[in-house]
């Protein structure tokens, strides 16, 4: 069992696939979990089952892709719940397409969701964070942000960018006890990579470059999430741990 004490958390992206396993994982440890998604529907129902199950939820439909909305709920969020002690940065989107091929809109759709998002979340509960001398930060990025991935010039620069802007947050908050870590998932089974795991061909060319031979699932990102996230971590700070079967190693 990992320790949190009296812990509040923003999951975004907490709908479905991820985000849900996320949230569901530090609810269990007794966090408070704020789920955020784009439809209200889909964090309602995860915030739903959480209180229905003995856990403490709130749903929050946000569109991440928006600065200015992101800033308007978190003011709101922070009269109901002062101290957010954990964000996890993990809402986001795919616009594959060769390079050539990509227009400025799925650039910048992606862009915004899954990096600006993170940026904007990061400054706004990072501060309160930071005056509590307490916090944690992970952020959801991608192998493909590390190796890159033809077809994803969009998504492997937002989630190299998330890398970026975890290792410098990382030093920035160093001195008030926040600690700033990366997680880079492979092919997990979700919403997003239904395509692939469900077409024979593409998901036999895919497990050809994964050691353990199976997709992920989204349990495997949530165990290493809840553990950066529970006190036990307090001494790991701008680091990206793949859980990715060994296929980035
Ligand atoms: P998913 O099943 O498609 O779920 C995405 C979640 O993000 C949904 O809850 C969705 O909200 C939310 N979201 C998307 N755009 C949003 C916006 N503009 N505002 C607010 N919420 C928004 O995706 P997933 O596979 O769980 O992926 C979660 C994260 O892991 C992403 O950052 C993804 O890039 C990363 N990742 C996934 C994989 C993989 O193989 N699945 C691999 C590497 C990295 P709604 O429910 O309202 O639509």
């Amino acid at each position: 069992m990992l320790t949190f004490t009296h812990r509040t958390a923003l999951v975004t992206g907490a709908g479905r696939g991820i985000g849900k396993a996320i949230a569901e994982a530090l609810a269990r440890h007794g966090v408070a979990v704020i789920c955020v998604s784009k439809s209200a529907d889909s964090c309602g129902a995860v915030a739903a089952a959480i209180n229905a199950s003995g856990g403490k939820a709130k749903a929050l439909a946000v569109d991440v892709a928006d600065g200015a909305a992101i800033a308007k709920a978190v003011e709101e969020l922070q009269k109901e719940f002062p101290a957010i002690d954990i964000l996890v940065n993990n809402a986001g989107i795919t616009r594959d397409g060769l390079l050539f091929r990509m227009s400025d809109a799925d650039w910048n759709d992606v862009i915004s969701t899954n990096l600006t998002s993170c940026f904007h979340f990061c400054k706004l509960v990072g501060r309160p964070m930071t005056r509590a001398r307490y916090g944690r930060i992970v952020n959801i990025a991608s192998v493909s942000g590390i190796m890159g991935n033809a077809g994803q010039a969009n998504y492997s620069a937002a989630k190299a960018g998330m890398i970026g802007l975890t290792k410098t947050l990382a030093r920035e908050f160093a001195g008030r006890s926040v600690t700033v870590n990366a997680v880079a998932p492979g092919f997990i089974k979700t919403d997003m990579t239904t395509e692939f795991v469900n077409n024979p061909e593409a998901s036999a060319k895919i497990l050809e470059a994964v050691p353990l031979k199976r997709f992920g699932e989204a349990a495997d990102i949530a165990n290493m999430t809840a553990y950066l996230c529970s006190e036990e971590a307090g001494y790991i700070t701008g680091q990206v741990f793949t859980v990715d079967g060994g296929m980035a190693m």
